[in-house]
């Protein structure tokens, strides 16, 4: 994992191997503390931090986790009748795990231990997701989504309080309006990032009476607002996930555009990613920062799949200090391909053995990532 720091969530192999050879390591305070956190502490274990912050880290983000019925009934061929969804990321784990901050973005709630699980169009996820999303390196999830509110306000009080049981961090949805408040800031090796996680709806379904705070809903000016109060808190990097364009569309709509534009002119902001259109969207660099406008689908088995929502990519961002202040200084994005199988296996086309269909994969997203220009602004791609 050439120029990635060990993570500081987990005391891996590698990291214990790399102190025992006397390898300087950038602590890391992030979920470090054995209690579950809410969330987003602003004071989340800064202090600590046993090393001075570095200039640079990176981010990994990936595209939707929808977690349709085959994926569940192959996780449990893989499990031996429990649910264990980790050989379906495994593919991806050196790519999410290499990186200082991994970020998914959940789409949908999760059900209770032991079910009963649903699919489209009400989903209820089996639990043992999270567990496979930590083992894979993510850090922290987005859960805004317009399949937040499938299972009502249990569905979110579930799903979070498993993501703390898993030591996941979370943004999108809260269980109570203090939660909802705080702003979710992490610790990467010292540097404060935040996440702010916005869908475009919630399929219909209100948010109850009284209860807006369940699931954030896309405002532009909350969402500035968000990110002014989480850069007075001490982020100083903010990073928005939005649910947002048009399914099984790569073009990106009118309205993404003029939020992106809206949202990447504020100073507050730093890097938007987005998901929902369950194909890629393209990169683009908008007022100075990266938006990557969809990430397709990270793992999903849709009843007719069509080719293209097997196709997703991971975002790879690094972050570097230059004076005062952060900005991405290197800009890559990685093709994933969900292999059907069986079994079903996730892959990374940059490292995988190369098959016809992962040549055509990344033929398409090449094609679509970079359809705006984004080459020319300086993305990346390993191995092109
Ligand atoms: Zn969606």
């Amino acid at each position: 994992m050439p120029g990635s720091r060990a993570k500081g969530m987990i005391m891996t192999n590698m990291r214990r191997a790399a102190a025992l050879a006397g390898v300087a390591l950038m602590l890391t305070a992030c979920g470090s503390e054995a209690a579950p956190q809410r969330n987003g502490t602003p004071s989340t274990g800064i202090s600590s931090s046993a090393a001075a912050s570095p200039d640079s880290f990176t981010v990994v983000a990936t595209g939707d986790v929808l977690i349709h019925p085959r994926l569940t009934e192959q996780a449990e061929a893989d499990g031996g009748g429990k649910i264990d969804y980790r050989q379906l990321f495994a593919g991806v784990k050196p790519l999410v795990s290499g990186a200082d901050l991994g970020i998914c973005h959940l789409e949908t709630p999760l059900a209770p231990e032991g079910g009963p699980y649903s699919g489209y169009p009400s989903f209820s996820a089996p639990p043992e997701i999270a567990d496979a999303l930590k083992d894979t390196g993510y850090d922290t999830c987005s859960t805004a989504s317009n399949h937040t509110l499938d299972q009502g306000a249990a569905g979110v009080q579930r799903t979070l309080d498993k993501l703390d049981q898993t030591g996941l961090k979370h943004t999108g949805s809260a269980r109570s309006a203090g939660e909802a408040e705080k702003p979710l800031i992490l610790d990467v090796h010292g540097v404060k990032v935040a996440q702010l996680s916005y869908a475009f709806g919630f399929n219909g379904i209100k948010r109850p009476a009284g209860k807006p705070w369940l699931a954030n809903e896309i405002d532009p000016d909350e969402i500035l607002s968000a990110a002014r109060e989480a850069k007075a808190a001490g982020a100083e990097v903010v990073i928005a996930s939005l649910h947002w364009g048009v399914e099984y569309q790569h073009d990106v709509t009118a309205e993404q555009k003029q939020l992106a534009q809206k949202l990447t002119a504020s100073p507050d902001l730093d890097l938007i990613i987005g998901h929902h259109a369950h194909v890629v969207q393209p990169f683009q660099k908008v007022g100075g920062k990266w938006v990557a406008f969809g990430l397709g689908n990270e793992v999903a088995r849709h009843d007719e799949p069509r080719g293209s929502t097997e196709e997703g990519v991971a975002a790879r961002f690094r972050f570097s200090r230059a004076g005062g202040h952060w900005a991405v200084d290197k800009a890559e994005y990685v093709p994933t391909l969900i292999d059907l199988g069986p079994p079903i296996r996730l892959r990374d086309l940059t490292t995988a053995p190369p098959t016809q269909r992962g040549k055509e994969a990344l033929a398409n997203t090449d094609e679509v990532v970079l359809s705006r220009g984004a080459g020319d602004e300086g993305l990346s791609r390993p191995g092109r």
